[in-house]
């Protein structure tokens, strides 16, 4: 019952009870049968005793009015003390404070919430707090918010915002749902704090874990992570890496020579001139000590592993200038490979680690496989580069010619430049043997560039000896196809050598064609544009899409010997042989067949229709010298 219906029933009450009174009371004293001086007086004490009753009600009334005021008026004092103290909180505290109505209308902020947000009170007022958004969050992010406020009446999370400046930043948010009487939503109140901070100091405590302090380079736990992370992901893409363990020699007696202050420098730059050789998705890290870790994820040859190696150890070979001192160090490598080698994190590090005990071993400054074929394959490997060098030098290498015929008129149309070594041990190596170490290690640039110098200048040479040589036909690496600028090369060499861009032909290998197949016809068009004829070499091998191939500004297929070498018996052969024949002409371009060696091989393709041939049974690759002879014969024969 409220207060306003208990007052009316008692007045009521008071009404009904003294209506009574003055009604029956008389009569009660009339049927007592009084005397009338009597009756007087009982009338005196019944009016007397109906006020001090009556009296005494007010009194008790009141009494408990003034109680109940009082008892009011003390709740209020202390709400109004508690609003007052709410209200010093709401001022006072970090956390930002946002009241919004139920339309999420701005109707409240607080000082903290202006200072982290950068907007005023009179800028927030009456605003949605959708332009405090960072747009960082997808729709779904805020519909998961709503439904948790809208089921429990709460939700708390991090939320990325943006401040008045534009800053993005992320906070800590708690949002409350506020009911009235009625239950029905009248506000919703946010209290949020900003943890910028906190997660900058989270990530500066992540770093300080996975970072050496000396280098700044990742340390074993991280490298340890990155490395089995790496594991994971060649699990996927079928596709292992390697792990190089590299270690300074000798680095103790440094420390305890110069101290261990000039030692730490030294390791500092140590681990910055290491760091100037990494590439794409490789990871240095100092594991402890004088001893480094490089995880490279490309990695997946011995060669490649290789090279790694001697460039990491070049890097170290200038002198490092510490205190006005000129030190030198010096560093072996172990060479792990995973996943063929290991599965395992632990496995990796311990086979790189017993690679560079093999390394160290064998004499310091140089490096080791786990695997023992592996160090000797790469250390030959290694040695054939370091002599191709100085083969370059020293002019051993030399250009071959073979001639291409026209198997109409059987007539020595050109002739292929074929790249040989003169080696002073070995004798004439094969360009099967050199060419993909040329290509590792970079040569190649300056190998191609040297035989088609040396082709242009030999096919002036004929011209001017009179000989009747339609073209040249020089081969380009895939390495330097790929890098764009041959065209820019060949103009130069023409210009140098004098000879007509009508009379070089360049071979490019399916394959590399077809790797990268739009930039390659970008460049074949800049090629073509120079006047020189275009040939695709081993074609058959390469996969092309016969789109593409429409487009290439080819004139001619070089038909892989592999397909000819099977004529004439082999059906298959037969087939493949007389589809490319086809295929060539059918898009306007010459076909020749490599490799052939006989007669029966010359009937079958003349009758197939094809065009050019090359092969032992024409002439093998000669010196130029040798082929001017072969020149006068056909000269001869067909003059
Ligand atoms: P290629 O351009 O396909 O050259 C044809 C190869 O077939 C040559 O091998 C040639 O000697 C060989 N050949 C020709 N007729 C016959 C035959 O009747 N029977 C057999 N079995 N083989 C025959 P070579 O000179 O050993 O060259 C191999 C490859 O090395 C060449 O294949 C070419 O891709 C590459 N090459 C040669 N010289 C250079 C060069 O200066 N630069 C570049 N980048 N690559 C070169
Ligand atoms: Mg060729
Ligand atoms: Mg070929």
């Amino acid at each position: 019952m409220n207060a306003p219906q208990g007052a009316w029933r008692l007045t009521l009450s008071y009404m009904l009870a003294a209506a009574l009174w003055v009604l029956f009371s008389d009569g009660l004293l009339i049927a007592l049968g009084l005397s009338l001086a009597q009756l007087e007086r009982a009338q005196l004490l019944k009016g007397l005793g109906f006020v001090l009753l009556s009296a005494g009600l007010l009194h008790v009334v009141l009494r408990a009015h003034s109680r109940q005021h009082t008892l009011a008026h003390q709740a209020l004092q202390r709400n109004e003390k508690r609003l007052r103290q709410a209200a010093a909180v709401f001022d006072a505290t970090q956390e930002g404070v946002l009241v919004t109505d139920a339309q999420q209308h701005v109707v409240h902020c607080n000082p903290a919430f202006s200072r982290i947000t950068g907007y005023s009170q009179a800028e927030i007022l009456g605003q949605s707090p959708s332009m405090l958004k960072s747009g960082r969050h997808d729709k779904s992010f805020y519909d998961s918010l709503w439904h948790a406020l809208h089921t429990r009446g709460a939700w708390s999370g991090e939320v990325w915002n943006r401040r008045k400046g534009g800053e993005i930043y992320p906070q800590w948010q708690c949002i409350r749902v506020i009911h009235d009487e009625l239950g029905e939503i009248s506000h919703y109140v946010a209290v949020f704090s900003d943890i910028s901070a906190l997660k900058r100091s989270q990530r500066e405590l992540d770093y300080l874990a996975h970072h050496d302090p000396l280098s700044n380079l990742p340390n074993r736990l991280l490298f340890t992570e990155r490395v089995e992370r790496a594991l994971e992901r060649a699990k996927i893409d079928e596709q292992g890496g390697a792990v190089l363990l590299i270690d300074l020699d000798h680095f103790k007696h440094i420390n305890e020579s110069l101290g261990h202050n000039i030692g730490d420098l030294l390791l500092k730059d140590v681990g910055e001139r290491l760091s100037q050789q990494l590439g794409k998705r490789m990871t240095l890290a100092r594991l402890g000590g004088d001893e480094f870790g490089l995880l490279d994820e490309r990695c997946s040859s011995a060669e490649q592993a290789a090279v790694m190696a001697q460039r990491l150890q070049a890097c170290l070979t200038r002198a490092f200038n510490i205190n006005q001192q000129e030190l030198f160090v010096t560093a072996s490598i172990g060479i792990s490979f995973y996943p063929v080698e290991a599965s395992d994190v632990g496995q990796v590090l311990r086979n790189a680690d017993s690679a560079l005990f093999k390394a160290k071993n064998s004499g310091r400054e140089s490096y080791a496989f786990y695997s023992q074929e592996l160090t000797e394959h790469a250390h030959q490997r290694v040695e054939l580069a370091s002599a191709l060098r100085h083969a370059l030098d020293h002019q051993e290498l030399r250009v071959y010619y073979q001639p291409l015929i026209c198997l109409r008129s059987q007539e020595m149309i050109g002739v292929e430049a074929l790249v040989r070594w003169q080696h002073p041990q070995r004798g004439l190596v094969a360009p099967g043997e050199f060419i993909p170490i040329a290509e590792e290690t970079g040569l190649i640039g300056a190998i191609d560039a040297w035989v088609l110098e040396q082709s242009c200048r030999q096919m002036v040479a004929w011209q001017i000896a009179g000989h009747r040589l339609r073209f040249v036909a020089v081969n380009v690496s895939s390495r330097l196809f790929s890098r764009g600028e041959l065209d820019l090369r060949v103009a130069e060499v023409l210009r140098d050598t004098g000879l007509d861009p009508l009379h070089l032909e360049l071979e490019v290998t399916e394959s590399a064609v077809m790797e990268n197949p739009d930039a390659s016809l970008a460049l074949l068009e800049r090629l073509r544009a120079l006047g020189i004829r275009l040939a695709i070499d081993d074609f058959g091998t390469g996969y092309s899409s016969l789109a593409r191939l429409k487009r290439l500004p080819v004139h001619k297929l070089k038909l892989d010997q592999s397909f000819v070498s099977g004529l004439p018996h082999d059906q298959d052969d037969v087939a493949i042989t007389r589809a490319v024949i086809a295929l060539g002409h059918s898009m306007g371009l010459k076909v020749l067949a490599e490799g052939i060696e006989q007669l029966e091989q010359v009937e079958l393709l003349q009758q197939l229709g094809c065009d050019h041939a090359q092969g032992y049974y024409f002439g093998r690759p000669q010196p130029a010298e040798q082929l001017a002879t072969h020149l006068a014969l056909s000269a001869a024969t067909t003059d």
